[in-house]
C-alpha cells in the first residue's frame, strides 16, 4: 500500500515547463563556458532523493524531484530557504554549484600527476586568499570550489577560480 501510494506521488509530480527552461538554459551556458568538461558530464536527473549531489562515478548530478512541479520563482524560494545556500541564487545557484563539483573532478580525473598537484595547490591557495563567499563554502575543499565557482559563473566575485580553471583546462 505505502509502495503504491508512493509511486502515485511520484508520477503526480512532473517537472514544471518554467523550471525546465531553467535547466536547460543553465546547461546550454555551461556548455558554452566548459566545452571539455560539459562532454563528459552525464547531465542532472532528477530522482527521488532529499538534496541535490554530484556523483564522481557516474558523473552526474541527482536533483530532487519534489517540488519541482511549481513555477521557477517559487522553486527558487524553497532553494533558497535551505541551509546551504547562503548565495540564494536559487535553482539556477544549486545546479552550477554542482556542476562546479564535475569541473573539479573533471581536472582531477583528466590531469597529469603535475597537472593535479598544481590544482591542489591552486585551490588551497586561492581558498586562504579569497576567504569563504559563503558559510558552505567553509565545509570542505570541495564546497568551496563549487560556492566559489557559482559566485564567479553569477559575476559576484572577480574570476580568479574560473580563470585558474581555464588556465589547465587548456592542457586537459
Ligand atoms: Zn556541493
Amino acid at each position: 500500500m505505502i509502495k503504491i501510494g508512493a509511486a502515485l506521488r511520484l508520477q503526480a509530480s512532473s517537472i514544471h515547463p518554467e523550471v525546465q527552461a531553467c535547466l536547460d538554459r543553465t546547461c546550454k551556458e555551461l556548455k558554452r563556458a566548459f566545452p571539455k568538461a560539459y562532454k563528459t558530464f552525464k547531465g542532472f536527473q532528477f530522482k527521488r532523493v532529499n538534496h541535490p549531489s554530484y556523483d564522481a562515478w557516474d558523473r552526474e548530478v541527482s536533483l530532487p524531484l519534489f517540488g519541482k512541479d511549481k513555477p521557477l520563482a517559487e522553486v527558487d524560494k524553497e532553494e533558497n530557504a535551505a541551509d546551504s545556500s547562503v548565495l540564494q541564487l536559487g535553482f539556477e545557484g544549486t545546479l552550477i554549484h554542482e556542476f562546479g563539483h564535475h569541473i573539479d573532478h573533471f581536472i582531477r580525473a583528466k590531469g597529469s600527476e603535475d597537472v593535479l598537484t598544481e590544482w591542489q595547490a591552486l585551490k588551497k591557495q586561492l581558498s586562504v586568499e579569497l576567504g569563504n563567499v559563503s558559510r558552505y563554502a567553509a565545509t570542505n575543499l570541495s564546497e568551496w570550489v563549487a560556492e566559489e565557482f557559482l559566485a564567479e559563473m553569477k559575476q559576484k566575485r572577480p574570476p580568479k577560480l574560473i580563470g585558474a580553471i581555464n588556465n589547465l583546462m587548456r592542457n586537459l
